[in-house]
């Protein structure tokens, strides 16, 4: 096992090793230089943004998928041909939607454990 390299920094957004002379991480180009005060804190919290992110670009995936599915029937329904560009990003909008599916179940089991709630001394029922 290795230990805790120091002099280099791990990118948050994709894991590459950086230099601590890097701002911006040239694999992802995600901001690395310094973390904002207070808002980095909870690995938690970093791990939900980052699963939003994936949900949100899951969902706008498979929206596009659906829109061109349904623009091509109606362009099938009328002109009774195929357009091969609408064939072609439904495709795409396909595998991208897979792929985000992927990741997104691959980060859920990344899951870190949540930090405790603030006990309280709350006695209610
Ligand atoms: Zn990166």
């Amino acid at each position: 096992m290795k230990g805790e390299s120091t002099g280099s920094i791990a990118c948050r957004s994709c894991g590459r090793e950086l230099a601590t002379a890097e701002t911006v991480c040239p694999a992802c180009g995600a901001m690395v230089g310094s973390p904002a005060p207070g808002a980095g804190d909870d690995p938690w919290t970093e791990w939900a943004a980052e699963r939003n992110r994936v949900k949100t670009l899951w969902v706008v995936a498979v929206l596009a998928f659906w829109l061109t599915v349904v623009v091509q029937v109606g362009f099938f329904v009328f002109r009774r041909e195929l357009d091969l560009i609408l064939v072609s990003i439904a495709g795409g909008a396909m595998v991208l939607g897979m792929w985000l599916k992927t990741r997104l179940q691959l980060h859920q089991r990344k899951e870190p454990p949540r930090t405790p709630p603030q006990r309280s001394t709350d006695g209610g029922g």
